[in-house]
């Protein structure tokens, strides 16, 4: 039995693969620092544990509405005019299980072959791989690590066609850390406002950043319309295992979701919805805490992968990731991340896993505690006979 064509065109997720590798080293007895993965190495807090326990208890084990509780739809607009805002309404919300499925359901719902999608490379390799999926074309614009890895505007500019049908902006971003500017965020704006064209906001670590607070480019005169905002619980919350997330759409595109929706998952599970709900209306103070802490790990790992040979790391505005460039060691992405994961036990990816302009770059997450990052430093610097 032979798989559908279009399977040869979907791609796996290379952090997937390298904790693949690094647990088989575990298993023969090997010691690994893990920075590879991308989620938070917090728990859960408490009172959103406390919410799930409770909605089990009192029932919320059976199938809800395909597009979100109500309750929990209410919660994600208020928040989401609350920390974008902007005004808007439940009817633009659908509740989905993680993140993921605000790429993958409006990808599907809105791309056909001959349609060009603009998306950031070194990106999230979902984009391109639901792009190439779907049969659409991708048109990916390499980041510019001088202007803090935004784009190069004028180059955005000249990729932009009639054939254009999505532009996927993700800040802060993955794997750079790298916050769009405000005013770039006007100029892209300004770029796709009278075009017929949708922009896919990845908005997933709006609430981790260091410096200056990332913009909504839903928030700007006309562009409410053409955002579609892509949001969840994973990262704020420290929430990944529990596959809860929400798109900010048009209503037509909400109505698309839906069908989808049922087509696949009926509805996103009942009792983490309430868990979501306690997450939202709850206390803040656990993702500030988390906040901090990423930012202090940053700081420390950042200027220990600057003492490096070969290693020039810019300091990451958002996420927790660290995005150094490592040209210098004369050693490939790919070399240098596999080398390091036999021979130092430090897991890491190489930028070449977030698409072909992450070459000479790797990805760290500092999801790890600030001695395990210490530690890292000192394993790559022997590594390095340095
Ligand atoms: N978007 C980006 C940029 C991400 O890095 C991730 C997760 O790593 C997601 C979306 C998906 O998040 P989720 O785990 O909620 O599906």
């Amino acid at each position: 039995m032979k798989l559908a064509k279009r399977m040869s065109r979907i791609a796996v997720e290379g952090a997937f693969e390298v904790l693949a590798r690094a647990r088989a080293l575990e298993a023969q007895g090997r010691h690994i620092i893990h920075l590879e993965i991308g989620e938070p190495d917090f728990p859960t807090p408490r009172h959103i544990v406390e919410a799930g326990k409770k909605a089990l208890d009192e029932g919320w084990t059976h199938y809800g509405p395909t597009l979100g509780l109500p309750e929990l739809r209410e919660a994600i607009a208020a928040y989401i005019c609350r920390t974008r805002g902007i005004q808007l309404g439940p009817e633009r919300v659908s509740v989905v299980p993680g993140g993921k499925p605000i790429i993958f359901f409006p990808m599907l719902a809105l791309l056909e072959p001959g349609d060009e999608v603009i998306y950031p490379n070194p990106g999230f390799p979902v984009y391109e791989s639901m792009i190439n999926f779907l049969g659409a074309t991708p048109v990916p614009i390499p980041l510019v690590e001088d202007r803090g890895f935004s784009f190069d505007l004028d180059l955005l500019a000249r990729k932009l066609s009639p054939k254009t049908k999505m532009l996927i902006l993700n800040s802060p971003h993955n794997p750079t850390g790298g916050v769009i500017p405000a005013e770039d965020i006007h100029a892209i704006a300004g770029l796709v406002r009278d075009r017929d064209l949708i922009v896919l906001s990845d908005e997933i670590y709006t609430r981790i950043y260091f410096d200056e607070p990332p913009l909504s480019i839903a928030t700007l005169p006309g562009m409410l319309d053409k955002t579609i905002i892509l949001d969840g619980f994973s990262k704020t919350y420290a929430m990944t295992g529990w596959r809860l997330g929400y798109g900010v759409m048009p209503v037509w595109l909400v109505d698309a979701v839906n069908k989808l929706m049922v087509n696949s998952n009926s509805c996103t599970a009942s009792f983490t919805q309430r868990a979501g709900i306690a997450a939202l209306n709850g206390p803040q103070n656990e993702v500030d805490h988390m906040v901090a802490e990423f930012r202090r790990r940053r700081d420390a790992f950042c200027a220990g992968l600057n003492t490096l040979p070969g290693f020039r790391c810019p300091i990451p505005g958002g996420a927790f990731y660290a995005y150094p460039n490592i040209t210098g060691t004369g050693m490939t992405s790919t070399a240098f991340a596999d080398a390091l994961l036999q021979e130092a036990g430090v897991a890491c990816l190489s930028g070449t896993a977030f698409g072909e302009y992450g070459e000479g770059y790797l990805r760290f997450s500092v999801a790890n505690s600030l001695e395990n990052l210490m530690a890292a430093i000192q394993r790559i610097r022997e590594f390095l006979h340095a």
